[in-house]
């Protein structure tokens, strides 16, 4: 994305036309530097009409992300988050986790949160990547400084996900689910991920990047990049929610959450997590590190947040590390 895509988008929000000379006098750029930030803008996921005579039009207005309505929205909680909102970043785990190393620890206790327009290099787990567009959803990064060790943190990625549901869910959106270890379903699709990445070593303390997708309405041209059926909130109830609204809800949850787990790690959560669990006694299959298959029933999980699942063999529980699940067709 150019520098002045931005800017020239942010302008053209209102849904009207306006001619190419008109951004460029209101943004004290040439008229040709407006026609190239506008070139390739389909690759972000957007449209824009240009008509002859006309101008330019952004027909479907963007939501964008804002500090001071997040800040308002979290209310008394507000001086709790260091909240950063940047354009553009390839990710914004990767940039967190630069600014967060394990020796910068100090007393601040404040949440550090990045959130970004554009995400131009999301990763998943193993080195998949998440796709996201300008302005299609939320793709954003918390910090959480645990005391405990990376070892007492399992079940850390479940318990997000009981955050993510819960809100979710209190939105209208009742039919939001998990799917061991860290993927959030509606109707069998993928709606949301997360990747938490964390530094430090096994008897703490540890450093948790915890960065979250959510799909809000995301074009075809991003759809088609993602190779497994995916949904968003937009397709789910016809409307997409108010985007700085469902941030700051999710970051009160998120806090509430992690405060929880900080103290009495995933065990409060299991009842509730197995209750959002989408593949809940279904079969499924186990892809492991070494590239072999499990076949077997889900049965809950642990108290640590590992996959219990019902073989031939009997129960055996599965640490979430490497391992992907797949429900069997
Ligand atoms: P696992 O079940 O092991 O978590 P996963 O395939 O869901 O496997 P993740 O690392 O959690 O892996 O997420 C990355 C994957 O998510 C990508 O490989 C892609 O299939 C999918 N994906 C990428 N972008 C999106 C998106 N915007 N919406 C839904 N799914 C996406």
């Amino acid at each position: 994305m150019k520098s002045l895509t931005l800017p020239v988008l942010r302008l053209l929000n209102d849904g009207e036309f306006h001619s190419g000379v008109a951004i460029a006098h209101a943004l004290g750029v040439s008229r040709a530097s407006v026609s190239l930030s506008l070139q390739g803008v389909e690759e972000l996921g957007l449209v824009v009409n240009k008509v002859h005579g006309r101008g330019y039009r952004l027909p479907e207005r963007l939501q964008w992300l804002n500090r001071e309505l997040i800040l308002t929205h979290l209310g008394q909680e507000a001086s709790a988050f260091r909240l950063e909102i940047m354009d553009t970043t390839e990710s914004t785990n990767s940039l967190l986790l630069q600014r967060s190393s394990i020796k910068k620890i100090s007393g601040d206790r404040s949440i550090s949160v990045l959130a970004t327009e554009l995400q131009t290099g999301g990763r998943g787990r193993r080195g998949r990547e998440w796709h996201s567009g300008l302005g299609d959803g939320l793709t954003f990064s918390l910090v959480w400084r645990f005391q405990q060790g990376a070892n007492l943190l399992s079940g850390l990625s479940l318990a997000v996900g009981v955050a993510i549901a819960r809100v979710l869910r209190s939105s209208g959106f009742e039919d939001a689910a998990l799917k061991w270890p860290n993927d959030v379903l509606i109707d069998g699709r993928k709606l949301a991920g997360t990747l938490i990445e964390l530094q430090g070593d096994m008897l703490g303390p540890t450093v948790a990047v915890i960065g979250i997708g959510i799909n809000l309405k995301v074009s075809d041209t991003i759809k088609d990049r993602i190779d497994q059926s995916a949904t968003d909130l937009y397709s789910i109830n016809g409307e997409t929610p108010d985007r700085n609204r469902l941030m700051a809800a999710l970051l009160l949850e998120l806090a509430r959450v992690l405060r929880d787990f900080e103290c009495h790690g995933f065990a409060p959560f299991r009842q509730e997590w197995v209750h959002y669990h989408a593949l809940e006694n279904q079969s499924v299959q186990l892809q492991m590190p070494d590239g072999s298959f499990q076949e077997g029933l889900v049965r809950g999980v642990g108290q640590d947040g590992s996959l219990i699942l019902n073989t031939p063999g009997g129960d055996h529980s599965y640490n979430s590390g490497e391992i992907s699940l797949r429900k069997v067709a």
